[in-house]
């Protein structure tokens, strides 16, 4: 049976590198930008003719892919609609920082069919933005959201941070407040994690970050006060208008097989093969039309694999995990794999049963890393 399909393509520059940040991204370099993009192109090419699903959704992530000129992205653009069939109601995101959106480049976007903007908002406070290292201001964001708007894009969604150095659950409300008045169609609230490597790790003593239980504080008035103006929540971290779900994401979640390409790019490919694609740029520029050369890890999932992912994705969803799916998937009933912790959940309130569904209560999201973890199978 055919089924459909996603593409990640992954930009890995930015203007300058942000305090927090251990995505695999570098400050632009032009030398690099220009011999990447054609790599990046040959890699999409070598999937010419391969590949017959439908694709149902384009990411274009990085990094900053709005960093591109239309040429450049247009190059891309080409490649992936040679090599692969796009379906044409496709959910087509590019992710943007708002310090390079220009009116050109938001009609050249929409031109181009893209029709979801994620923009990497993070904070509406320009003393924070500028504490995180970002390139941009508050003001920029509106700019660029009015640039977007008038361009066409209605589907805009927000990136944004809690838990930030300095920040109170008062200064979180007001960037709500703030970035609900654009009436973005989509929010990600995510808290800020310290990632080893990163200057914000280097100097944790000195950043002033919330306690613990003023970042829970934060977390459940974002569930409250979004759930008040009208944004339901499908995942931990994500809300949307009803019918804006992130379609790409919700297909993560949903194990949907994906093609990565660029640099450091993973895939999830149908017959249950994760790839990653190597994160070294000179590598990646020299063989990017010869797939097994710039594959770093090869790894084939095993029954038990799939059944992990399935559990710990699933559950990360609102509408949670289905015990029909699990039996048609796996071929055996959830229960026999899962009954004891199931019901051990169940009990203690985090987990809960609809007919077919099992999903996390309200209290279960906010341990829900903990769940998670027991239901891993070893
Ligand atoms: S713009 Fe995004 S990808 Fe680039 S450094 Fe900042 S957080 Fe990382």
């Amino acid at each position: 049976m055919q089924q459909s399909m996603m593409l990640y393509v992954h930009i890995p520059f930015c203007i300058q590198k942000c305090a927090y940040c251990d995505f695999l991204s570098f400050p632009t370099a032009e030398k690099y930008k220009q011999a990447y993009i054609k790599a990046l192109c040959a890699e999409i090419e070598t999937w010419k003719g391969k590949e017959s699903d439908p694709v149902s959704s384009v990411f274009i992530g990085g990094g900053t892919p709005s960093i591109l000129l239309p040429d450049e992205l247009g190059e891309i653009l080409e490649a992936l609609q040679t090599s692969f069939h796009i379906e044409k109601n496709a959910e087509q995101t590019i992710e943007v920082n708002p310090g390079t959106v220009t009116a050109e480049k938001a009609y050249f976007w929409r031109q181009e069919g893209i029709n979801r903007i994620s923009m990497g908002v993070q904070a509406l406070d320009n003393d924070l933005l500028k504490t995180l290292g970002r390139i941009h201001t508050k003001e920029q964001v509106i700019e660029s959201w009015e640039l977007l708007s008038i361009a066409g894009f209605q589907n805009i969604s927000f990136d944004l941070m809690m838990g930030l150095p300095g920040q109170t659950l008062s200064m979180w409300d007001e960037t709500l407040h703030q970035a609900l008045a654009l009436h973005p169609r989509h929010l990600s609230c995510y808290s800020l994690i310290l990632e080893e490597g990163t200057p914000f790790f280097e100097k944790q003593a000195q950043l002033d970050l919330p306690d613990e239980e003023t970042e829970r504080q934060m977390y459940w008035h974002t569930c409250r006060l979004l759930s008040e103006a009208g944004m339901q929540q499908y995942e931990i971290s994500n809300f949307s208008q009803p019918s804006y779900e992130s379609r790409h994401n919700t297909g993560y979640w949903r194990r949907k097989p994906y093609i990565g390409l660029g640099l450091g790019a993973s895939s999830l490919l149908k017959e249950q093969v994760r790839i990653k694609n190597t994160s070294d740029m000179e590598l990646y520029i020299r063989h990017s039309a010869d797939r097994e050369a710039i594959c770093e890890e090869r790894q084939i999932l095993t029954l038990q694999d799939q059944m992990e992912e399935f559990m710990f994705l699933g559950l990360r969803c609102t509408r949670g995990v289905k015990k029909s799916d699990f039996l048609r998937l796996f071929g055996c009933s959830i229960d026999t794999v899962y009954g004891k912790n199931i019901s051990k959940y169940l009990q203690y309130g985090l987990l809960q049963q609809e007919g077919d569904i099992i999903h996390l209560t309200e209290r279960g999201m906010d341990v829900a890393n903990q769940v998670f973890a027991d239901f891993l199978l070893n």
